[in-house]
């Protein structure tokens, strides 16, 4: 699949694309890129926001300057293209992001990801050019960025051959494998530590007894409302 991120700050992206899972999806021939809002901008002197109709604090990132970044970035009129791909607008206010969207556009080809900053993006964007307007969770960030890392990368790790190892993404938190629930505990060596060992079931052999050891922590987290690792 093709990852775009539209962003005022595509340096941020660095870190995020040496990833290991990030560079194996790399290596399998997926492709993120950071588009810089800036690049592109039809105003002068690098202009990508400007003071909100109505008044009030903050400074608003316009929608021509994202209508361009588009248009440049695909060589077409992304207005007449809209619904061809996947575009999504971060704001703290949109669709919460959860594992069944992530499932659902790690289906996609093609994903663009919209960052806003300062107050956020003109409403424009996300009625006209956006298809998706996602949240991360109910809290605001500064930048769309983090939450586009967040979502790239838990749409990523669910491409095959992107983990180490095939089976690792198909059971875990929230998976249809485990009916949605969170994961089950996990424990490794030391089989003691400062007088704190493991569970029994663990280290018997039975793998009939452990399937449904893990299965019933599984549904006891959802239970308690626990969140997994
Ligand atoms: N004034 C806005 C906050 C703007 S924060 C409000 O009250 O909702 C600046 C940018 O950070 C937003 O445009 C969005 O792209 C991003 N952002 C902030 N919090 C986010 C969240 N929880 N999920 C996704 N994106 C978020």
């Amino acid at each position: 699949m093709r990852i775009e991120v539209y962003t005022l700050f595509p340096a941020s992206f660095g870190w995020f694309r040496e990833q290991r899972h990030v560079r194996n999806a790399l290596e399998l021939g997926h492709a993120l890129e950071a588009v810089d809002l800036r690049a592109t901008t039809p105003l002068t002197a690098g202009q990508v926001d400007d003071t909100p109709y109505g008044g009030g604090a903050g400074m608003v990132v316009r929608v021509d300057v994202v209508e361009a970044a588009l248009r440049a970035r695909w060589g077409e009129d992304p207005l007449e293209r809209r619904g061809a791909r996947r575009v999504l607008a971060l704001s703290a206010g949109g669709r919460r992001f959860d594992d069944a969207l992530a499932d659902e556009l790690a289906k996609e080809d093609e994903v663009a990801l919209l960052c806003g900053r300062y107050e956020g993006l003109d409403e424009r964007v996300h009625e006209h050019l956006a298809t998706d307007t996602v949240s991360i969770g109910p809290y605001v960030l500064a930048g769309g960025e983090l939450a586009a890392m967040v979502v790239c990368d838990a749409v990523l790790r669910k491409l095959p051959g992107v983990l180490g190892h095939p089976d690792s993404a198909l059971e875990e938190s929230f998976s249809r494998a485990l009916g949605g629930a969170p994961e089950y505990p996990h424990y490794t060596r030391p089989a003691s530590w400062r007088g704190h060992g493991v569970p029994e079931v663990l280290v018997s052999g039975d793998h009939a007894r452990v399937r449904s050891w893990r299965l019933e922590q599984s549904h006891r987290r959802r239970r308690d409302g626990g969140e997994g690792d």
